[in-house]
């Protein structure tokens, strides 16, 4: 079985977060492992608070991991903090100095659909400067893409514009900028060279919201690590969330989390 790994925070309804993200690799077959960046507080109602690990624990923990359980691809998502975001840099810069090339796949989490920060400014800062140039794909909603490229922009095409903009330094970039709170929810993926796709959404009727970025972030990294070219991966993974929006019963009392697994734990 291929080891992908999750960097991220713990949501204790398992909705988003690492949790999450280890169901989606398990649906996929492949094992997962975890390295949590921040213990948030909070339910299918919202984050009540956010608790950073320390940082000399994320980079303790990416270290044994990595020796004994080297990952095929790595997702990160939540980091909080910019020591976090730190040492994440530090291990990728340590990881691709010895000539690894895994896919990375990167959530750049700022704030939950419930209105929490989740980033500090200065965090976002060294995410956009250090840790973006370290990454294989960026995966960020209309939001998060404005954040991260400082700029406007509503259109296909002024998205694009935007999208393209992130990939001027570092690694070949594939931006992927998500469109779930849209209606319809198409994405916009655009290729390191430039080249623009549209991947049509469907809408889901469903409260059965939560985590749904995280989601497609790890299926897209889980179809990337079983060999599936760009377009491909990015598609299925689009279809993997459609399928567990659709498939999702309501748990708790606001926005549940998606159907990764099959219903009453049916063995494979
Ligand atoms: N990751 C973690 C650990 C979170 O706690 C959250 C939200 O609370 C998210 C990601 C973002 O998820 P969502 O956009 O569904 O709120």
């Amino acid at each position: 079985m291929d080891t992908v790994l999750t960097i991220a925070g713990f949501d204790p309804s398992s909705g988003a977060g690492v949790t999450a993200d280890l169901m989606v690799f398990a649906a996929h077959g492949l094992f997962g492992t975890a390295c949590i960046t921040a213990l948030t507080v909070q339910s299918t109602l919202g984050v009540r608070a956010c608790h950073p690990v320390d940082p000399f624990v994320l980079a303790d923990s990416l270290a044994c991991l990595c020796d004994d359980l080297p990952p095929k691809g790595i997702k990160i998502g939540m980091l909080g903090t910019e020591s976090a975001v730190a040492a994440v840099c530090d291990f990728l810069e340590r990881m691709r100095a010895s000539g690894s090339a895994v896919p990375v796949v990167l959530d750049p989490v700022v704030r939950s659909s419930s209105g929490r920060e989740l980033l500090e400014k200065s965090g976002l800062d060294l995410l956009r400067g250090r840790l973006l140039p370290l990454t294989d794909w960026v995966t960020p909603n209309r939001d998060e893409l404005r954040r991260l490229t400082k700029s406007n922009g509503e259109s296909d095409s002024e998205i694009v514009q935007l999208a393209s903009a992130l990939q001027s330094g570092g690694r070949p970039l594939h931006v992927l900028a998500t469109g779930g709170d849209s209606n319809p929810p198409n994405d916009l993926l655009v290729l390191p060279d430039g080249e623009p796709h549209l991947l049509q959404g469907e809408h889901v009727a469903t409260s059965s919201t939560h985590g749904t970025g995280c989601a497609f972030s790890s299926a897209l990294l889980s179809r990337l690590v079983l060999g599936d070219a760009p377009l491909t991966a990015a598609t299925q993974a689009k279809r993997y969330v459609t399928e567990a929006l659709r498939r999702a019963t309501p748990v708790g009392h606001g926005h549940g989390p998606l159907a990764h697994l099959l219903p009453r734990g049916r063995p494979c």
